[in-house]
């Protein structure tokens, strides 16, 4: 039976060989975990650790665990930070695995595996980003040559922003649009060398380096890229759905879907990526709490806040177990049942597409307050503040959180659709209570006291709200006006706002369906108190949502909310102690607990050269 630490431990670690691995390095090298000095260190130095400390891993994994190897190099990051490493493994090999032929890739994978090719995921271009199909670069195909001829035309054209591009990465998965015999077929994904492995020089043709500083993300050297004329060979264009032969034949795969599940497996990015702002907003979390407790008796008041924040971040959890479960599954049938993985995925898409801006948002939200809110915070070498800085692009990367929620709400609008025309029983599982509530006429009285009745009640907010704006949209497109004008011009501040409504609700419901599944594992008084946390987030969404209840006359739930949120925070009050000290962290992890005069000694250091060269200034300027 596992205690709270032990589930949100295992839940992190995501397969045992990680959590093995942090075991043997709390007890032999506890370097190996982020500490103040890894803080306070510069870009370069930064990088110097990752790389020592991925290879002290990796060492041990290809030794213990030969073979979970490939499976847990994606989650060594869980350990800690493996920047460009983590980015060549998250980033280019899901797309490698999934758009390469059979043929193809084990030369790739062997190589990555080795660590002789790092590789980054270059699709966004200075003038594209959110719009993918305005790519500009191009690959064209040099029958003579057999080769592809790949050009950045115009300096939008310039691919930007990408990780591990910036030094490290001697390759690049990269989106272009192909031309073969003067013919365009749209765009495709090529692996293009960019720097030499062993010297790293960047290639004749390939104008590459650094974008500069930047807001966080002081582990990672995003980077830009040009082409002119670079010639790569045929046989790197990733050929799993689309063939090029020598003399320019083109062969796309007969299944129209395929290009979808090469799509599939870069969703376990978007999963991984929510798992981690739920984690970091966590840890942040914890090093809040535990500075409160050091300045003393923690107010009622900020106990209670204290709780609300354990409340979002075990919700968190549990919806994240839940939504890697579904794309592990999603993954099996891809091998096993294509249809089914087809439904899922369509299904999966539109969940990560909520649950990415939400967990992206929510990071920063923690992040930020837990390093302002403590006087200690703001010390990069506490390492709370430079979690923040690493959160805020969080909303725009990997899917920008507008547009996201707006994949959601078109989502929803296509469901009342097939409503309308009595396809609702096709709707995926998460989204089918849409069909159902359709059937149902009034509003039912639920109670709060059980999940169940919380559920009942945002189901019916969210069915009405969607119901109201596809009624809207309806009424705009038959009085004359163009779908993309009602779409862009009219509703889609509203129509943000339902999807990541809709979204969290589902973030909800999820961790309340997890928890059933979870309840065999867990000890007793550890599963008591999961539950009211996921009591507490269903209450805080229902109060947030009240007023709708209201306006869609489902029932005034404001002060029952209230006073059911007093009964669980009542029973949960005597436990944020325990709820505090049974974290997944090291000590050595949570920075703000080491000594601080480790660190005064090391400033005092700096602080006499700046001194000096403070001196040296002075004088050059006191001669003016
Ligand atoms: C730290 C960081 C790391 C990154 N790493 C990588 C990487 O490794 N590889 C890579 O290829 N890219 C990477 N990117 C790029 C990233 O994916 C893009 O920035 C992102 O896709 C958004 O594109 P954009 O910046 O061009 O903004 P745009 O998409 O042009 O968006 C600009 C603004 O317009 C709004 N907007 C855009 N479209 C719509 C619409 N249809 N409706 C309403 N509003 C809209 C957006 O909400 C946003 O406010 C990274 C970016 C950052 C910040």
């Amino acid at each position: 039976m596992m205690n709270l630490k032990q589930f949100s431990l295992e839940s992190f670690d995501s397969i045992p060989a990680i959590t093995s691995l942090r075991s043997h390095f709390s007890t032999h090298d506890p370097s190996i975990f982020p500490s103040p000095d890894f803080f306070l260190t510069s870009y370069s130095q930064k990088f110097q650790t990752i790389t020592s400390n991925f290879i002290k891993l990796y060492t041990h994994l290809s030794t213990h665990f030969p073979s979970q190897l490939p499976d847990a190099i994606l989650h060594l990051d869980s350990i800690t930070p493996m920047g460009p490493h983590f980015l060549s493994f998250n980033g280019f090999y899901p797309p490698l695995k999934l758009l390469a032929a059979e043929d193809q890739l084990p030369t790739w994978e062997k190589l990555i595996l080795e660590g002789r090719l790092i590789g980054a995921y270059a699709q966004t271009e200075i003038g594209h980003g959110s719009d993918v199909q305005s790519l500009m670069t191009t690959a064209t195909y040099n029958k003579e040559k057999d080769c592809f001829v790949m050009d950045s035309p115009g300096i939008k054209a310039t691919k930007y922003w990408v990780g591990v591009l910036g030094m490290h990465a001697t390759h690049a998965v990269l989106q272009a649009k192909m031309f073969v015999e003067g013919k365009s077929y749209g765009l495709q994904t090529f692996v293009v060398p960019i720097r030499d492995p062993k010297t790293y020089q960047v290639y004749d043709g390939v104008d590459c380096g650094d974008i500069g500083g930047k807001l966080g993300l002081g582990i990672m050297d995003n980077g830009y890229l040009r082409m002119k004329h670079y010639e790569i060979p045929r046989d790197n264009l990733l050929m799993k759905f689309i063939k090029v032969d020598k003399e320019g034949n083109v062969k796309v795969s007969g299944d129209k879907n395929a290009v979808k599940i090469g799509y599939g497996g870069m969703l376990g990015l978007r999963v991984w990526l929510i798992k981690h702002f739920v984690r970091d907003g966590y840890k942040s979390l914890v090093i809040r709490y535990r500075g409160s407790k050091k300045q003393g008796e923690i107010s009622a008041y900020e106990r209670r806040k204290l709780l609300k924040e354990f409340a979002y971040v075990y919700s968190g959890i549990l919806t994240v177990d839940r939504t890697t479960k579904m794309h592990r599954n999603l993954l099996e049938n891809i091998k096993k049942n294509l249809k089914a993985a087809l439904e899922e995925l369509d299904e999966l898409h539109l969940i990560a597409a909520g649950f990415k801006p939400i967990y992206a948002w929510g990071a920063v939200r923690q992040t930020r307050s837990y390093s302002v809110q403590q006087s200690l915070g703001s010390l990069m070498a506490a390492g709370t503040i430079g979690s923040y800085g690493d959160k805020v692009p969080g909303p725009t990367y990997e899917g920008d959180n507008l547009v996201l929620l707006q994949q959601v709400a078109r989502g929803l609008m296509k469901y009342m659709e097939m409503i309308e025309k009595g396809k609702g029983n096709k709707i995926p599982n998460s989204f089918r209570f849409l069909a159902d509530l359709s059937k149902e006429t009034g509003g039912r009285s639920q109670g709060l006291e059980d999940l169940k009745g919380i559920e009942e009640i945002l189901d019916r907010i969210i069915y009405e709200n969607v119901k109201e704006n596809y009624e809207k949209m309806k009424r705009m497109i038959m009085k004359g006006e163009t779908g993309n004008k009602v779409w862009n011009e009219r509703l889609q501040g509203e129509m943000i706002r339902m999807g990541l409504r809709a979204s969290e609700v589902l973030t909800w419901k999820m961790a309340n369906k997890e928890i059933l599944s979870e309840e065999m594992r867990l000890k007793q008084r550890d599963l008591e108190i999961l539950k009211d946390m996921v009591r507490i987030y269903g209450l805080g969404l229902l109060g947030k949502e009240a007023e709708l209840a209201c306006v869609y006359k489902i029932g005034n739930y404001e002060e029952i909310v209230k006073e059911e949120e007093e009964k669980v925070m009542k029973r949960l009050e005597g436990e944020l102690e325990y709820i505090g000290e049974s974290v997944p962290f090291g000590e050595e992890e949570l920075c703000y607990l080491r000594d601080y005069r480790q660190w005064s000694e090391k400033a005092k250091d700096g602080m006499e050269m700046r001194l000096k060269e403070v001196a040296v200034r002075m004088k050059g300027l006191s001669k003016l």
